[in-house]
């Protein structure tokens, strides 16, 4: 009798495990499953890295390559034997060492470096500019264990933009000699011709043309000379309140459209550099004048706050979308819309204002609304 329930008894374990048996079959099963689909994935993700045009190589914190795509192969002509176990300092020139911790610091904050232009280092020695985006690496706790790097060569771009500004710098100048005489030319013939009202209205018109022609080139010799890093400040105390008047008296003499009235301060020392100084002022109340196509009073002040000289230049006309007013200081940007297109310019105004300005250790401020006018102000130091 307890044979027949030993005998039962076992079979109910055998039923039991059998049970067991099959739901750990059906977890394994949908385990392989998973798996297969990790490879799959692995293995698209594998294709895209070695198929792109960029080169993509991943790195440890310690700046040790842990990955390396075929397309570094091509761009720096290491192979993966070469790289993978190396430090990435291999590729970098020496004077730029200092990049890398930077770089990595900001990447352990867990931020992005995007689209960094520099130049790094081949395996033949010659030297290549780059565009970098570095993103960090992160486990599931989302820790920073490594970083991913896509490098763009972007040689060709910047050869292609240096013969560019070559041309543009060669012609400016050679523009600008013809233009000088011409201008000198119109001057001597209006005094000559002082009871002629034609002809001293026609070479009035000429001169102020003249006058245009030779801003424009002013803007694009700077925009070259601050290409080729040849501008350097020299700071002097100076009268900014003449230089304002300097400038308005200037603007008026190229367009009477506009009143320009000057509000603030009969005198004002500022340590700056004069002529550049200048230059941002022009351009700040020439664009008031383009950009207020429908009048309206232009309106230009100086104001002292304790050791800070503040200097404004507002308009009514067009204003800017807040949009806009983000891309206006970068180099060739000119807002298109049916009322700008018409107006001539090439978008490196303030460009240079903003150059210019930075390299004095200041900033231009926009306050605009559209259609309700512009202000832009900067501040300097008190001289
Ligand atoms: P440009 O006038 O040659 O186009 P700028 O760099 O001086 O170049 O100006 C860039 C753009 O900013 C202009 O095309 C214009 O759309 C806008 N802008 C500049 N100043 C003003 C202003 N005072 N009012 C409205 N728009 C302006």
């Amino acid at each position: 009798m307890s044979e027949t329930k030993d005998i039962i008894e076992k079979i109910k374990g055998y039923e039991k495990r059998e049970t067991e048996l099959k739901l750990d079959n059906a977890e394994l099963r949908q385990l392989i499953r998973a798996l297969t689909l990790v490879d799959e994935k692995s293995a698209v993700l594998n294709s895209i890295i070695e198929s792109s045009d960029d080169a993509i190589i991943s790195k440890d914190l310690n700046s040790i390559i842990t990955s390396w795509n075929a397309s570094a192969t091509r761009i720096f002509g290491y192979l993966p034997d070469e790289m993978i176990g190396e430090s990435i300092l291999k590729l970098i020139p020496l004077e730029r060492h200092d990049e890398e911790p930077k770089i990595l610091s900001q990447l352990r904050q867990g931020l992005r470096v995007n689209h960094f232009e520099t130049q790094r280092l081949r395996k033949d020695g010659t030297l290549i500019h780059v565009s970098l985006t570095i993103s960090p690496i992160k486990d599931n706790y989302g820790n920073v264990v490594g970083l991913s790097k896509i490098a763009r060569d972007i040689t060709d771009k910047k050869l292609m933009q240096q013969k560019k500004d070559e041309f543009v710098s060669f012609v400016s100048h050679e523009l600008k000699t013809p233009l000088t005489s011409l201008k000198s030319y119109i001057q001597v013939a209006a005094k000559k011709t002082s009871d002629e009202i034609f002809l001293l209205k026609a070479l009035g018109r000429a001169e102020v043309q003249a006058k245009k022609m030779e801003n424009m080139i002013r803007d694009f010799l700077n925009l070259s000379r601050f290409e080729e890093g040849k501008i350097s400040i020299e700071n002097a105390v100076f009268d900014v309140v003449n230089t304002l008047d300097d400038c308005i008296a200037d603007a008026l003499v190229i367009s009477h459209k506009h009143a320009i009235n000057y509000q603030g301060l009969a005198s004002c020392k500022v340590n700056a550099d004069q002529e550049k100084i200048a230059m941002v002022i022009t351009n700040l109340i020439s664009n008031a004048q383009k950009y207020s196509p429908d009048g309206g009073d232009i309106t230009v002040s100086c104001e002292r706050h304790h050791q800070m000289v503040n200097i404004k230049v507002a308009d009514k006309g067009l204003g800017i979308s807040t949009e806009n007013q983000k891309l206006l200081f970068q180099k060739f940007h000119r807002v298109e819309t049916e009322k700008t297109k018409l107006i001539p310019g090439f978008g490196i105004g303030l460009y240079l204002v903003s150059t210019v300005l930075t390299l004095h250790g200041s900033q231009i401020v926009l306050k605009s609304e559209l259609g309700s006018g512009s202000e832009f102000s900067f501040e300097l130091p008190a001289g």
